[in-house]
């Protein structure tokens, strides 16, 4: 049987049957891989670490949307750096409200990949008019660029290795805090915590001082093994947070959104943190 093997730690992974190997490819920034597996349907992998699967990446990406969306509530401009199977994409334009989205993908043949082998993760948002896709690394974009500011930013990153490695920098924080609106919110994909602890401090102490109120919020997806993963959370308005479950339904509602992950109860209890998480972010 072939077989994709991803090591998480020193005798600890995941492995996954390639039933099928549909793409294979050495891009100019990244090794790209997309299978088919009797379980999880089509996968893609990024440099050897599994990226996103039909069967469980309506988790992930509900929850990487919709909670700073809702949470924000007239979000009209928003930001998405990576995201190139097109999942977040997808989950934004959901919002009616939502005017302009501007995603900038460091890989178009990710974008292109995706939409050939993945086509339900984009399922027709590139070709939607208020989305625009800008080809460019994320940290320069955010450190160069002057669009209007945005009301939402979401890093849809690969991990800290690699090209993904400067979306976890204090250059691309202060380049996202200084494209935000007031009061806007900026979300992140930070690791699975039990697996990456490193990571989830090493965010809180660059990302904490660009904003007043700066916490994360968990997902668990299986694909992303190991425990719950950490989605990192930056705001000046406290009270964002801490938006009550009863306007999270009626925003939800009038958004006309029918989610198969979210729900406005689990958005408040996301950032319900475990103890050992607490832990790992206390100042010593
Ligand atoms: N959801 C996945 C996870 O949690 O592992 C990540 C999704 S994957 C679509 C991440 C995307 O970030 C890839 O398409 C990759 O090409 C893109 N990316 C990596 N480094 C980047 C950079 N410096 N600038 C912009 N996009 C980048």
């Amino acid at each position: 049987m072939k077989a994709f093997t991803e090591t998480l730690s020193d005798g600890y992974g995941q492995t996954l049957s390639i039933d099928t190997c549909l793409f294979e490819l050495q891009t100019d920034h990244q090794h790209l891989i997309i299978f088919q597996n009797r379980f999880f349907g089509r996968v893609m992998a990024l440099d050897g670490i599994v990226q996103t699967t039909e069967r469980d990446e309506f988790i992930y990406h509900e929850m990487m949307v919709h909670v700073p969306v809702l949470a924000h509530g007239q979000a009209t401009r928003v930001l998405i750096i990576g995201g190139g199977d097109g999942g977040i994409l997808r989950e934004v334009l959901k919002h009616p409200q939502v005017e302009q989205v501007v995603q900038v993908e460091i890989d178009q043949a990710v974008i292109d990949l995706c939409q050939e082998y993945l086509p339900g993760h984009s399922a027709g948002a590139f070709d939607d008019p208020r989305a625009e896709i800008v080809i460019a690394d994320g940290v320069a974009y955010v450190n160069t660029a002057t669009p209007a500011p945005f009301d939402v930013i979401i890093s849809d990153c690969t991990d800290p290795v690699g090209p993904g490695e400067v979306l976890f920098s204090s250059e691309f924080y202060a380049g996202c805090k200084r494209l935000l609106k007031p009061g806007g919110i900026f979300v992140a994909q930070n690791g699975v915590v039990f697996m990456q602890p490193d990571e989830l401090q090493m965010t809180r102490q660059r990302l904490g001082p660009y904003f007043t109120d700066q916490s994360f919020y968990t997902v668990s997806v299986p694909t992303y093994v190991g425990g719950n993963m950490a989605l990192a959370w930056g705001c000046d308005d406290a009270a964002k947070r801490w938006v009550d479950e009863a306007a999270l339904a009626e925003r939800y509602q009038r958004a006309g959104l029918t989610c198969r992950y979210y729900t406005p109860a689990l958005h408040r209890a996301a950032f319900a943190l475990p103890a050992f998480m607490q832990a790992l972010l206390s100042p010593d």
